[in-house]
């Protein structure tokens, strides 16, 4: 058990999480070592029930493109259509006092399901292929020059490999800092709610998410995303409670949105149950070393601004099994291989964190309403918008599109006149 190359006949693998980076992980695992003649035995550790609604990973549940080709063609699973609460197709992207609808192409909707459904469906495909779900918790590691030890509230084991796919959860991160030199990523907070609106509200060409980007410094956004019969709220900031939570849900913005039941005059009528989730906005410190790799949020590699989470958990496990059954699981064999494959979320995230700081900037100067009238005008500078709105481009192309000299000296024009105050 002491070689640090590459997954071999009987190598074992413990992957702490059950999330989509987790389960992605495993699937790829078990796959491409049976494609290589390898028998590997992979572990998953998940210590929440996503079965009848127990347990939740915070989420708006929304999969956007590649979704259907990762799962189908790099992890051969089969995109569970059935869980489909909505299709989307657009966005409607809201200043103080202007929205704009940014409507993307009919062939590459993004879905909307129950997030808990879609993880409980992962967890299965992974059991299905071969991975042993542990239900229950690791508590603590010790790394060894021979392995790493698990210990869990369910069991021991003594594996290869450790995979980090436990999101943003502070007790494992503690863990993985106190055993490697691993540190957490920055992140945001965020507060999740669900409401439903009169049911007129929610027919069936109901399509788009209403994203708002509000003038007030707590919030750095809001979302509206239309599911069967409710819609999931939810807001993020770096200091964000349930009173701007509640302050956001007053605004004129939401409420032009989506229509409260006739009687509800006060947010205390509604009686909102209230979740708080995570986003990360950073890279986390050292996430690979020998033995050991870290995947998905916990790794911080997701797109700085507009997340795209899910994915970019899916393809961050796809990744690092790849490099553990071809390169190995040494740091190198990481830094090398692993860290090559996540380039492209690398070398956008300095765009995203640009456009992340100018939107925060010209949401507090009362600017998002002058950028969506110059957009009104500017197909190229709508096309730019819903690319970082719903996710479905790179910041770094997006920008590079925009670098259009008319273009830029419009918007140029927009942001030097002074602005209006917030409303
Ligand atoms: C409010 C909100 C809305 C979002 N909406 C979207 C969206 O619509 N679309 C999208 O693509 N992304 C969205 N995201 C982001 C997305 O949820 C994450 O990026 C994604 O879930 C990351 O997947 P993961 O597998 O890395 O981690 P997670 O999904 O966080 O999974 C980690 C798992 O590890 C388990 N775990 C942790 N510690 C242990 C332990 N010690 N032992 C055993 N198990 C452990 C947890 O129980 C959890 O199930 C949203 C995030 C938030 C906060």
């Amino acid at each position: 058990m002491d070689s640090m190359g590459p997954l071999q006949n009987g190598s074992s693998v413990a992957i702490i999480g059950g999330g989509p980076g987790g389960t992605a992980c495993a699937i790829a695992l078990l796959h491409q070592a049976s494609v290589l003649g390898r028998t590997i035995h992979v572990t998953i550790y998940e210590g929440k029930i996503f079965a009848e609604d127990t347990h939740h990973n915070q989420c708006a549940g929304v999969v956007s493109p590649p979704i259907t080709d990762i799962l189908e063609n790099q992890l051969r699973v089969s995109f569970p259509f059935q869980l489909v609460q909505r299709k989307i197709t657009g966005y409607v992207l809201h200043g103080n006092r202007r929205a704009l609808v940014l409507d993307g192409p009919e062939d590459k909707p993004s879905y909307a399901m129950r997030r808990n459904e879609f993880d409980h469906y992962m967890l299965e495909q992974a059991r299905q292929v071969g991975a042993t779900i542990v239900r229950g918790r690791v508590t603590d590691l010790e790394f060894h020059a021979d392995g790493v030890h698990i210990y869990s509230e369910s069991d021991y084991r003594h594996v290869n490999v450790v995979v980090g796919a436990f999101g943003l959860d502070d007790g494992t991160a503690a863990v993985f800092s106190r055993t490697t030199n691993y540190a957490q990523p920055r992140f945001l907070q965020s507060i999740v709610t669900k409401f439903h609106p009169p049911s007129e509200f929610m027919g069936p060409g109901v399509c788009r998410i209403h994203a708002f980007l509000p003038a007030a410094p707590q919030i750095e956004f809001g979302a509206i995303t239309p599911k069967t019969n409710h819609v999931t709220i939810n807001t993020a900031g770096a200091h964000l409670d349930t009173h701007w939570m509640e302050t956001f849900l007053s605004s004129s913005g939401v409420h032009e949105a989506i229509p409260f039941p006739a009687g509800a005059d006060s947010l205390d009528t509604l009686h909102l149950p209230y979740f708080k989730g995570r986003f990360p906005i950073s890279i986390a410190r050292n996430f690979y070393g020998n033995r050991y790799v870290l995947v998905g949020d916990a790794a911080g590699l997701v797109r700085a601004f507009k997340g795209k989470g899910i994915n970019s958990a899916c393809l961050s496990g796809i990744w690092a099994a790849q490099c553990m059954l071809r390169s190995g699981i040494s740091r190198q064999a990481f830094a090398d291989d692993y860290v090559n494959s996540c380039h492209a979320i690398l070398i956008d995230l300095p765009y995203g964190k640009a456009v992340r700081r100018l939107v925060i900037l010209g949401s507090r100067l009362g600017l998002v309403d002058r950028v969506i009238a110059t957009a009104e005008r500017e197909p190229a500078l709508q096309q730019a918008l819903f690319d970082a709105v719903s996710g479905h481009r790179n910041y770094r192309d997006i920008i590079l599109d925009l670098l259009h000299f008319p273009l830029l000296w419009r918007l140029g024009r927009t942001f030097v006149s002074v602005p209006q105050p917030a409303g």
